[in-house]
């Protein structure tokens, strides 16, 4: 039992699966260090763990006696983030010791360098984007559509003289060049996680990648969020927080702006800020020329290699080909009139049922679990045959074609290789550092997968197209037997409302994200877990399921599906609760 006097802080633990939290006494040489958020380690049921200080000078509960906290390992993140990573705990079924690991330095940080809050020069010419962040609402955030070639580099420098100014991209490597280019604007830049003690002690600018969203930057003045709509910024295990949701929050709370930068806002982002869009001839000369090949109509014996790409690959410079051979999707066509099997319901591709199941009929739309007969609905004939778009050989076949040289790039390959063709996996697009054209070789694979967010994905893919040979001055061809499909309509006509749209219709009818807020449910315990959440009074949330060992648990809105899932206690073993995860 503590003496009079005596102080105590209150303690969350890195234990996985211990969301309490505990009360150390503060030993006089510890007390100087110990402030809300700083890291520290303290004896639990015999072990010695790491934690953050969540409170000090708290008052314990009656009668209990206090061990002494063991040690201070050094500074974490702010009072601030530790109260968001209690939310984001809520909001995504999470450990709040998960969000406080993601806002802590990568090693122990016990004392801080002096603040460096230079800010980067301003942009010489205000650009009417910049301008319109001066109207951006406070309460959520404000996203600015431009255009994927457009440089944003001026909008960031514009938005970090308000004050410190955090700024999450979807990668390392992104973060390193925009901070390298803010820094050459005399900019006082901490990249994250190597500066973080830097950002902790205060910086003009404080840049990173997904984790970035969690950074120290005191007396923040701004947040932007650069391709909100990059998958890369929702993390794929659980708990599956989103950077622009958390970055949304954050400045919410804080009462300073949100500026998200996409050229494709997503669903999901619409629903939840205001979107400002610049004048036409702006997004025009930002997304690249597309020219679509309607495969229907080629010549079969052509394959993969239409006479506009090859055209494309004897003409042009630099050339990127595209072709996603990790075969993720078959596609199944009509031998007599080439015309794709799609889900009359919601698109989808459809897929041949297993043999040996007893379905009612042969083809099922793995999206909506819609049943259909073989048969084609253009001509009727009922010859479907498999596109097999898995090809090894296209680099060699490219490069009979072509006559020149081609490399091979994915996501494994570590030296670009030095050939003016390259042909890979959707990664030659952030690789291959610029091009004069880029040619999807086989883009429906992409369009109509059976993912709620296929089309928004396939967008994404023409505008990191378009960046990369430079929007107007480049050229985009796309092979494809669906050339009216929205996704490819939208980066036609420079505008992805043209896609949002009917993609929001169709996500209302069939009750999906972000007309709902969903929550997936896996692990030996679910059905357990689910039971409760189903017996909820007043239901909150249906449950669905079980396909395999996984449920689907859906809710009116995010805050709902929250309090449902908090509200039932978690059986011991291992549960996995995804929150709208990104892939669906
Ligand atoms: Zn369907
Ligand atoms: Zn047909």
């Amino acid at each position: 039992v503590p003496a009079p006097g005596a102080l105590v802080a209150r303690v969350v633990t890195d234990v996985s699966g211990v969301n309490k939290e505990f009360d150390y006494l503060v030993p006089g040489s510890l007390a100087p260090t110990v402030r809300v958020g700083a890291q520290v380690r303290v004896d639990l049921s015999g072990r010695r763990v790491g934690g953050w200080v969540t409170g000090v000078g708290v008052d314990p509960p009656a009668g209990v006696a206090l061990r002494a906290l063991a040690k201070v390992r050094g500074w974490g993140p702010e009072p601030e983030l530790v109260d968001l990573a209690s939310w984001a705990a809520w909001r995504w079924a999470g450990r709040r010791g998960a969000f406080l690991s993601t806002a802590s330095p990568p090693k122990a940080v016990p004392s801080l360098p002096a603040p460096a809050l230079r800010p980067p020069a301003p942009p010489a010419t205000a650009s009417a984007a910049a301008a319109a962040v001066a109207s951006a609402p406070l309460d959520r955030a404000f996203v600015l559509r431009l255009p994927p070639a457009l440089d944003t580099t001026p909008v960031i420098a514009e938005l970090a003289q308000r004050g410190p100014l955090l700024v999450v991209v979807p990668s390392v490597e992104r973060a390193a060049v925009l901070a390298d280019r803010l820094g050459r604007a005399g900019g006082d830049v901490a990249v994250i996680p190597d500066d973080w003690a830097q950002a902790r002690a205060g910086a003009g600018v404080v840049i990173g990648a997904r984790g970035a969203a969690w950074a120290p930057c005191p007396g923040l003045a701004a947040v932007a969020v650069v391709d909100g709509h990059d998958e890369a910024l929702g993390q794929e295990q659980a708990p599956t927080w989103h950077a622009a949701t958390v970055a949304a929050e954050r400045a919410r709370r804080r009462g300073v702006p949100c500026v998200i930068l996409t050229p494709c806002p997503t669903l999901e982002l619409e629903a939840s800020s205001q979107v400002w869009v610049p004048e036409r001839a702006v997004e025009r000369r930002g997304w690249a020329p597309l020219e679509i090949v309607d495969r229907r109509r080629q010549d079969p014996r052509l394959g993969l290699y239409s006479e506009r790409l090859v055209a494309l690959l004897r003409g042009e410079a630099r050339v990127v080909c595209v072709l996603n051979r990790t075969g993720r999707a078959r596609l199944l066509a009509c031998a007599a009139c080439e015309e794709l099997a799609r889900c009359e319901q919601c698109g989808a591709a459809l897929a041949q049922q297993p043999a040996g199941g007893a379905p009612p009929y042969p083809l099922l739309c793995p999206r909506c679990g819609l049943f259909r007969p073989q048969v084609c609905a253009s001509c009727g004939s009922t010859v479907l045959r498999h596109l097999r778009v898995g090809v090894s050989r296209a680099r060699e076949e490219l490069e009979v074609l072509s006559g020149r040289a081609v490399g091979e790039v994915t996501a494994a390959t570590v030296d670009l290789p030095s050939a003016s063709v390259l042909v890979g996996t959707e990664a030659v697009l952030h690789r291959a550092g610029r091009a004069d054209a880029v040619a999807f070789l086989e883009f429906d694979q992409e369009l109509l997968a059976p993912r709620v967010r296929a089309a928004a994905e396939a967008l994404a893919l023409l505008a990191a197209a378009s960046r990369l040979v430079g929007g107007r001055r480049g050229r985009v061809l796309v092979q494809t037997r669906v050339p009216d499909h929205p996704a490819i309509q939208a980066a036609l006509r420079a505008d992805a409302s043209v896609l949002n749209g009917p993609e929001l219709q169709l996500r209302r009818s069939l009750g999906l994200p972000p007309a709902t807020s969903v929550a997936v449910v896996s692990g030996p315990v679910a059905a357990a877990y689910v039971g409760g959440l189903a017996a909820l009074p007043g239901g909150p949330v249906a449950t669905l399921g079980p396909d395999g060992d996984e449920w689907l648990v859906k809710a009116s809105d995010p805050a709902t599906l929250a309090d449902a899932l908090a509200a039932v206690p978690r059986p011991a073993g291992r549960l996995r609760v995804a929150v709208d995860p990104a892939r669906l």
